[in-house]
């Protein structure tokens, strides 16, 4: 099964819910990263978050979490696009804390003290940005909070990634449900009743249930229908072009110390480990590039 994303929404269309599969995105955004079991968690954690506050934005728009901790794992950086596809690492991706309760302990790892930081680029000069505390260091919890404290909009988010003791992740994906003015306390009641009776998103997935199936459980009782479905994918918007603006925006001075101290350059993405390298002759045409801009 590919990763996909489903919407629905209420008949009434005062509540709106999103859910996902991620497994094989988190698996290769691990591969990639070589993270530790824990942090695997993490960042398919976060990856799923992004991508599902992701499918709220229009097209062209994009939105970036940072939730940096007082953990071990010090920071989680993701970036969801409009189109489905998101990217992101973690600071330190060996970074590993005990199970807890005989689970990954995500909160221990990130740390439960800290930011989450949210901005999003709406196509106007200045991206949209909100921060608010850590409330738990669990990211669903986290990101849910930033809704309803930054944007005032009562939201719920579920997240679950299983990671297998061999590091393979074998489940992953979420779901998050907002509500729409006018808003309606027996549906919210409901909704929260429902979310309350699901208890855990990784094992709806790991007995093979789609996200289909979840938002049919969370709108249980909620006459609903389905808008779309959507692909996913992990994808980077890295290029040479955009590592060779990264330098010149170094400045002439820096560049002069690149080019005489390494007379080379390797310069690698931070979210997808691509590996860039340029030559003398095209650190010395970049920094032509500076002193004399077209
Ligand atoms: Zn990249």
């Amino acid at each position: 099964m590919a990763d996909y994303l489903v919407r629905a929404i209420g008949d009434k269309a005062n509540v709106i819910g999103l859910a996902c599969v991620t497994t094989d995105l988190v698996n290769q955004a691990s591969h990639l990263h070589g993270t530790s079991r824990t942090a695997s968690a993490a960042l398919g954690r976060a990856l799923t978050g992004a991508l599902l506050m992701g499918a709220l934005l229009k097209r062209g728009q994009r939105v970036a979490l940072k939730f940096e901790g007082s953990g071990p794992l010090k920071k989680i950086i993701v970036e969801a696009d409009h189109d489905g596809s998101v990217r992101g690492f973690v600071a330190v991706p060996d970074a590993e804390v005990p199970l807890q309760d005989e689970k990954l302990n995500v909160a221990g790892a990130l740390g439960s003290e800290g930011l989450l930081t949210v901005a999003k680029d709406v196509g106007l000069k200045e991206p949209y940005r909100g921060i608010v505390k850590l409330l738990t260091g669990e990211i669903a919890e986290d990101i849910a909070y930033y809704f309803v404290e930054s944007e005032q909009v009562p939201s719920a988010m579920g997240l679950g990634i299983f990671v297998k003791t061999d590091g393979e992740v074998s489940a992953a994906g979420g779901f998050l449900i907002q509500s729409l003015p006018p808003s309606e306390d027996r549906t919210i009641e409901q909704i929260v009743e429902n979310i309350r009776r699901i208890l855990s998103v990784t094992d709806l997935l790991r007995q093979g249930k789609t996200p289909e199936d979840i938002l049919d459980m969370v709108f249980s009782g909620i006459p609903h229908h389905f808008l779309e479905k959507r692909n996913l994918f992990f994808r980077c918007s890295c290029s040479r072009e955009r590592i060779e603006r990264v330098l010149i925006s170094l400045g002439q001075e820096e560049l002069e110390r690149i080019i005489t101290e390494q007379g080379e350059a390797d310069v690698t993405c931070e979210f997808c480990r691509t590996r860039y390298h340029l030559t003398r002759e095209e650190l010395e045409d970049l920094r032509a590039e500076i002193s004399s801009p077209s």
